[in-house]
């Protein structure tokens, strides 16, 4: 059986992963075996969300009934339900729903009704709390499948402790990463010299380490002195797989769906109020800006690196008219050029304007010159992938260290047909 739930937490409260674990454990104890626990991360755009739109699945052999009683009594007793935000949803139900309503609510978004449908035709035991909206997540937990996939520990804390300081050693947190890096990420953002991996909300987690496999993310928790946890849980997960990439083009982006678009730097990058870098993509006469906002730090030293002409592949969420970047690959760099008055062929010395529209002069030998000088700037930057820190990464963006998915190379390789005038650098 594949059992769902959703919408369990509050901003002042629990977290739906670990009702998640209690549930394992629980189901356990009453002789329901539990084969796989996913943490399914859903469109990071949903407003509704408390944190970072997460759902569980846990598949399950045992008897259903028993199952759901277990489940709901679990939800009941561990739910925000005071919380007027908090719509808990969940499901038990004997066969998966098909995966399209997994990528529905993954890159799109979805309504009760389509859940409840579907749980219907699925032959479901579901309930949904309040107005219901958990059922959504809880039904694309189960329908979820996971092309690629990542995993996370996560360390939940002792009951009592609950809203005070969590008490993990930092450095502990910081050799763990150096300890297991590459095959562990994002614990703790050594550009920034920032702790990744703990929450500061009041919720039970105590910290969690994402990585490739049970045995690197537990080897990486090895390291990690804290206070001591009441339980951990290894979750498999489509976090930092770029699950909710859809390829885009300039033009026909939707609103609160995320991206993947090919186009041409027009117009210089911009840095604005609080250190907000943005540039506009161009494609087919069509524009986009894309954003880099200031948590994404020193990223924005790549984005105000583009010149105009560079030809490129923007990821990110589409919000507020902005694709709000989470990763570039560049393409193509356009040549950068000076304008200078040119070098007298004569002396060998650099000339000086002969006043407006009458070209150059030499000021020691007095020849004359119509033609500029142009010079070719060398570009700092390389083409290649860059991405946003750790500390502003979202769930499910694939860090690069995991490699590129051949999609998202085909892309940049392709649209490096693209014409590259030169950029007039000052
Ligand atoms: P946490 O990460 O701490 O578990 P959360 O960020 O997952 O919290 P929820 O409290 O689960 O936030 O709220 C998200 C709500 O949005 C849920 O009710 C879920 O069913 C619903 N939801 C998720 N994805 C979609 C979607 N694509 N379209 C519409 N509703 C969605």
């Amino acid at each position: 059986m594949w059992i769902g739930i959703d919408d369990t937490d509050s901003p002042a409260g629990m977290c739906t992963t670990y009702i998640g674990a209690v549930l394992v454990r629980r189901l356990e104890h009453a002789g329901i075996r539990v084969v796989d626990t996913r943490l399914v991360r859903l469109n990071p755009n949903v407003i509704h969300k408390t944190r970072g739109n997460a759902a569980i699945c846990i598949e399950a052999v045992g008897d259903l009934e028993a199952a759901f009683d277990l489940v709901a009594r679990c939800v009941e007793e561990l739910a925000e339900f005071d919380n007027p935000m908090t719509n808990p949803g969940l499901v038990v139900s004997p066969a998966r729903p098909p995966p399209e309503f997994y990528y529905a609510a993954l890159r799109d978004f979805c309504t009760v009704d389509e859940a409840v449908r579907l749980l219907e035709a699925t032959g479901a035991l579901y309930r949904g709390y309040k107005n219901r909206r958990g059922l959504i997540g809880a039904t694309a937990a189960i329908a979820s499948e996971f092309p690629d996939k990542t995993y996370e520990l996560l360390a939940y804390r002792k009951r009592g402790v609950w809203g005070t300081p969590r008490h993990v050693d930092a450095r502990s947190l910081f050799r763990a990463e150096e300890m297991t890096y590459p095959h562990t990420w994002d614990t703790v953002d050594q550009e920034n010299g920032v702790v990744v991996g703990v929450p500061h909300t009041p919720d039970p987690v105590l910290f969690g380490i994402r990585g490739e496999s049970p045995a690197w993310v537990e080897m990486a928790r090895s390291f990690v002195r804290s206070e001591e946890s009441a339980f951990e849980q290894v979750y498999v997960t489509n976090q930092g797989t770029d699950a909710h990439l859809i390829p885009g083009s300039i033009g026909t982006l939707r609103e609160g769906r995320s991206y993947m678009v090919g186009g041409r730097v027009i117009g210089s990058p911009k840095t604005g109020r609080g250190g907000h870098v943005s540039i506009i993509l161009e494609n087919n006469g069509a524009e986009v800006r894309c954003m880099a906002y200031e948590p994404t730090k020193g990223f924005r030293d790549v984005v105000r690196a583009l010149l105009p002409g560079d030809i490129v592949v923007a990821t990110g969420s589409y919000k507020g008219g902005s694709l709000n970047l989470e990763k570039i690959g560049v393409a193509c760099l356009a040549d950068a050029v000076r304008v200078r008055p040119p070098v007298c062929p004569a002396c060998g010395k650099r000339m000086t304007s002969a006043g407006t529209g009458k070209g150059y002069k030499c000021r020691t030998c007095s020849e004359r010159s119509r033609e500029a000088g142009i010079e070719r700037i060398e570009r700092q930057m390389r083409p290649g992938w860059y991405e946003v820190p750790p500390s502003a990464r979202r769930h499910l963006a694939r860090p690069l260290v995991r490699g590129i998915p051949q999609w998202e190379e085909d892309l940049r390789q392709s649209i490096r047909e693209y014409d590259t005038p030169s950029s007039q650098v000052n």
